[in-house]
This record gives C-alpha cells, structure tokens and sequence, in this order.
C-alpha cells in the first residue's frame, strides 16, 4: 500500500506550503534628481531609468532601489540628489483585492468598469459599435476593445481605412485609458447629429483598445491606494514583477533605452513580445489589413511623439514630413509639444516603432496632462484632469481618424 503514505506525504506537504507565512517584500521608491545636459547623456540614463520629467538640463523620476543601485554604480556622477518617497510591503496584499481608485478619484474606471461599459455601448448601438477582445492578459483578463463603423453599409468592402487608438499599456497612466473612454463615446453618441463625426463613423473603422495592461492597472489600485505601477505583473522574482511592455515590441527591441535587469521599470522582458499583452496587440494589429494610423496614449508631459524612437535618425523621405506636419498640426490644438521620441532619449521596443518599422502604419504616442509635477504626481492628476484632457485631445484625434483615409494627403497644401 505505498500509495496511502504518498498520499499523506502530498497532504502534508500541501498544508505546509498553505501555512507558509507570506514572504515579506518591500519596494522602495525614491525621487532622484540627475543632471543630464544633452541627448546623449539622456540616453545613457534611459538604460536603466524611466525618465518621468525633463526640465531643461535636468531629468526628475521616481524609482525603485534596484534601479537607484544601478545608477550609484554606472552613472554616480550623474546623480544631483535623491530621497526616500516611500516604501511598500506586500505582505497583506494577500487579502481579497479591492480594486478601487483612491477617493476623490473614484471616476476613473476599474478594469470591471472598462468591459461593462463598452459591452453596454456594443448593445445599445448595434448598427455602429462591436465589442472584442484582443486576447488574455497574463493573469487571464480579457484585454477588451471596440470597433465603431457603420456596419450596416454593405457596399464599402474590405478596404475601409482603419484606425486604433490605445491606452495604458503603463498601469499607473489611468488617464490613458479615460481619454480613449470618453473619446469613444463622444463618436458614438455624436452620430447622427454631428455631420463631421456621422461621416467619419459611415467611412472610417475605429478601433479602442483603451486597457493594454489590465493586470498592472489594477494591481496598481489593488487596495484602493496608487503604487506607481508601470509594468505589467510577470513573475520575475519577490516584488520585481513585470516587464515594461513599451519596451517589449520587436523592432530594433533591446537596442537602448530599456534595460535587461528585470528589476529595472523599463525591463525589456527576456526577448520581444515576450508578453501576452504585446503578442495580443501584434496578433489584433496584424490583423487589420488597412491599419494607416495609431495614436498610442500614455502620460505625461504633455507630448506628441513619433518614430523613430530607438535612433537618433529622423523617418527619411516623405514618411518622415507626414508624421512632423501631422504633429505640429495637432500640436497647435492640444498645446502639446510635437516632438521625435528620441528627441528626449533613446529608448528601444515600443509601439509606434514596431507599427511604423514592421507595418507602415504612422504611429504616434500622447503624452497627456500634466506638464510636469513632481514626484508621482503626473501620473496621479486627479479626476478633474479627466474632461479637460478629454476636450484638448477631441480635435487631434478627429484629425487623425479623417487623414486615416491617406495620411499622405497632409502634404497636398491644396487641401489645407
Ligand atoms: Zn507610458
């Protein structure tokens, strides 16, 4: 009978492990001040840092202690000044999850929140809004998204010019997805009384996937207070989950700007979509066979960037004149600062270099309100940032959704 004492062995073994007391872990989180005068200096530092905040010769983050070691190792002489924001222990993260928005900012949507509300949209208008999904997150979430077109004309085809637009692939960026939110239902609900936005809807489709990172936003709000959260939530070992999945597509990925530490918050993750979250977005935007424009919503700083990012080099020839005049074009309504997103530093495996390098699509990353603030507060703006944010980026994404159809066509001065 040697199976009876396997038996109780396993039993053991299993209530052992459950009684097991829950391993201590503890993040740091420090503000650091680091001088960095040019680009290239900038560039350095984006190998081990995710810089939050530039302000002339001066770059300002919050990070963690792996990455503060990191820094007093390799670029000590860079360092201006650091201090102990704070320290977070995991320990009764074991409880039930809440996943609330701290108070006063219970208007943000929780990952629950997100799917009901587009499922809601998709019932009430069937004859323009679809719900889907694009694929599991890591934890098993589905990562939602929307299709707004005007399925009941039957003659346009298949080459019906097509846009997406996406947010929080960082989990701590939740007015990413609260833009794209509102954007959304401001097109649906405008049809068929606002003729600009019913002629969009009639000959464009309109893609939202407003919740990349589903794990890391909500693990972010897991007890109803912010972490400042940017990865999503891979094992890599006690608290230094996640790999960062801007920094995760394939094109020129791991060439700087993103770090091989799974420590650091820019880890680059083992090799290129190496995440659920980033294979689903390559998988659904391949899937789209006239996808001409992606507009990528992140915060903050109050930026309009565009590839190429992991090279100092500007997108050559008329490509290249598309995305600068498409850029100062929004810039001029929004106020953001129209940008080449290694302009600030390099940085290696994000969207809009894949979308533009490997698919042609003209690609560009948002980065909202605020301009600056210090500490974690950019990425914390409060619910009232919400409607104003919203507001400022309407005609910028209209732009885009109209000139999906031949982004070229911004060049043709005749039609300006
Ligand atoms: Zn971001």
């Amino acid at each position: 009978m040697r199976i009876i004492p396997a038996i109780i062995f396993l039993a053991i073994s299993a209530l052992a492990f459950a009684k097991a007391p829950p391993q201590v872990q503890k993040r740091k989180l420090y503000f650091i001040h680091l001088k960095a005068k040019n680009v290239e200096v900038r560039s350095k530092i984006a190998n081990f840092i995710h810089i939050d905040q530039l302000v002339e010769d001066s770059i300002y983050s919050v990070i963690n202690q792996v990455e503060l070691k990191n820094i007093k190792r390799e670029i000590p002489h860079l360092i201006e000044e650091f201090h102990l924001l704070e320290e977070q222990s995991f320990e009764h993260y074991l409880d039930i999850p809440k996943y609330q928005f701290p108070k006063g900012d219970e208007s943000f949507h929780t990952y629950n929140e997100v799917v009901s509300e587009l499922k809601a949209l998709a019932t009430k208008y069937p004859n323009i809004v679809q719900y889907f999904s694009i694929g599991k997150s890591l934890e098993g979430l589905d990562i939602p998204g929307i299709k707004i077109t005007n399925k009941l004309d039957k003659k346009r085809g298949d080459m019906v010019p097509a846009i997406l637009f996406t947010g929080s692939h960082h989990a701590r960026e939740h007015l990413s997805t609260e833009v794209p939110m509102l954007l959304l239902r401001h097109l649906i609900e405008s049809y068929g009384s606002d003729k600009t936005i019913t002629s969009l809807v009639d000959n464009r489709v309109i893609y939202f996937v407003p919740l990349v990172n589903p794990d890391g936003a909500m693990w972010d709000i897991y007890d109803g207070k912010y972490k400042t959260w940017r990865k999503n939530r891979r094992s890599t070992g006690a608290w230094t989950h996640g790999v960062d999945l801007n920094r995760n597509y394939s094109y020129k990925w791991g060439t700087g700007g993103s770090s091989k530490d799974h420590g650091s918050e820019v880890y680059m993750g083992p090799k290129p979509f190496s995440e659920p979250e980033t294979k689903a977005m390559k998988k659904f935007v391949e899937s789209i066979s006239n996808l001409r424009i992606l507009l990528s919503f992140h915060t903050f700083s109050e930026l309009i960037l565009y590839p190429w990012g992991h090279s100092k080099y500007p997108v050559s020839g008329k490509d290249g004149e598309v995305f600068k005049k498409m850029a100062t074009t929004m810039s001029k309504w929004n106020k953001y600062t129209p940008k080449q997103a290694s302009g600030l530093y390099v940085a290696s495996g994000d969207t809009c270099d894949w979308a533009y390098g490997e698919r042609g699509i003209f690609c560009f990353t948002f980065e909202l309100s605020p301009k600056w603030a210090w500490g974690s507060a950019g990425f914390y703006p409060g619910a009232k940032a919400i409607v104003p944010t919203f507001k400022a980026n309407i005609r910028p994404a209209l732009y885009l959704i109209e000139h999906a159809a031949d982004p070229h066509g911004v060049l043709d001065t005749k039609l300006l």
